[in-house]
């Protein structure tokens, strides 16, 4: 059987490319980076590279404002414990964020709550979009920095960074984007843009798992995230993961190379989808926003069903979805992304989140918008709910 993978917003494979740029690091050019002889410096200079590359793709001003992590988790970490740690006796204690955040910047937030420090999470509307004049209004003259997500991973709603960045600086607010999900698939620049740090994630880019980075405007505070050796300008030491960031770094600018091209590719097989099954299967609709939303995301409700049910028997044909983040299936709590945007509990747990990536093909969705209409209608018949359903229709 044929596995057709639609999960690519919980991670992607490495690309062949990525896995060969990667591998000398493993053994010949093993060096330490610190080391001043020449197996060293070989490893510095690739580390290095991948700097200077990975600055390129998002243009910041200087690869010095590039530090790399161990993920999108641990930059979204550090960006709000360490910029709230740095200036919190400086200018204050309040921390803007959303209610429609990855967990990696919700329980970071909910943890500085635990520290004394003061959150506020911005609702959003039914698209999933944050509103600039709720955002504005919630500016406190103590209020640090806001973290609004680039694209929210669930229901694929892309926000209005350049805009929320305008408003945050007119306040001397610092600007943080979760850009985990749009790194590399959405258009960033940011200088143009206006974002004061920026975490991002190999595995969602066809680079390995294990590495990210987090990027901070020159100028920005942050506080140290491990103490130890002088790696990341002494901010965050630890030998340097060489063959992840060199992996990181190829990941970025070969996605970054065919971005275009992949983004309209994959939002015409994602509008296919969601047309066909909008029209084919009855009461379901459509998570997040028409347009404003990520090229490779498709987030659909069906009513009257279980979540669960419909993965088990798309996966008995070979297909990977997901019906909530990576880390929230598994649970029996609704999405707190489909609970933020107004859907009842009911409603959000009967949802489908399937992710396009660089090789999914046409004829792959229309499998699975297939698979989808056998695997609905067989739920239904089993559900008392519909049957309920059925019996008022009549
Ligand atoms: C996947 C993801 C993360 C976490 O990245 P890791 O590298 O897996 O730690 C954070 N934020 C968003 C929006 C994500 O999709």
């Amino acid at each position: 059987m044929k596995t057709i993978y639609l999960d690519n917003a919980a991670t992607t494979p490495c690309r062949p490319e990525v896995v060969e740029a990667m591998l000398p690091y493993f053994t010949e050019k093993f060096g330490n980076p610190s080391a001043i002889y020449n197996l060293g410096q070989v490893a510095q200079d690739a580390i290095q590279q991948a700097r200077k590359d990975v600055a390129g793709v998002i243009n910041a001003a200087s690869p010095n404002e590039v530090f790399f992590t161990s993920g999108g988790s641990e930059a979204d970490n550090w960006a709000l414990k360490g910029v709230m740690d740095a200036y919190k006796g400086k200018k204050g204690k309040h921390l803007i964020t959303t209610k429609i955040e990855h967990h990696a910047i919700l329980h970071t937030a909910q943890f500085l709550e635990q520290q004394g420090f003061e959150v506020t999470y911005l609702d959003v509307d039914k698209y999933g979009l944050v509103s600039p004049e709720a955002f504005e209004a919630a500016i406190r003259p103590d209020t640090v920095m806001a973290s609004i997500m680039f694209a929210n991973n669930e229901i694929g709603t892309i926000e209005p960074i350049k805009e929320l960045a305008a408003i945050a600086h007119a306040h001397k607010v610092i600007f943080h984007t979760d850009a985990v999900q749009a790194f590399c698939h959405e258009k960033i620049d940011v200088q143009e843009l206006g974002i004061d740090l920026m975490s991002a994630s190999g595995h969602k880019l066809y680079g390995p798992k294990g590495v990210g980075m987090l990027y901070v405007r020159r100028g920005v505070r942050i506080s140290n995230l491990i103490h130890g050796g002088g790696q990341e300008r002494g901010k965050r030491a630890t030998t340097e993961n060489t063959a992840g960031i060199v992996g990181f770094a190829k990941a970025a600018v070969l996605a970054e190379a065919e971005r275009e091209e992949q983004h309209e590719r994959q939002a015409a097989i994602r509008d296919h989808a969601i047309q066909r099954i909008t029209t084919e299967i009855p009461h379901c609709f459509l998570n997040g926003h028409p347009t404003q939303r990520l090229a490779n995301n498709i987030n659909i409700s069906f009513e009257f069903i279980e979540g669960e049910g419909m993965l088990l028997r798309l996966g008995a044909k070979g297909i990977c979805a997901s019906s909530g983040s990576a880390c929230t299936s598994g649970s029996l709590d609704p999405s707190h992304v489909l609970l933020a945007i107004g859907l009842p509990h009911e409603k959000a747990h009967g949802s489908l989140r399937a992710t396009l990536g660089r090789d999914t093909t046409l004829e792959d969705v229309d499998f699975m918008c297939d698979v989808l209409k056998d695997a609905i209608a067989g739920l239904r018949e089993m559900s008392p709910l519909w049957e309920d359903f059925q019996a008022q229709g009549k």
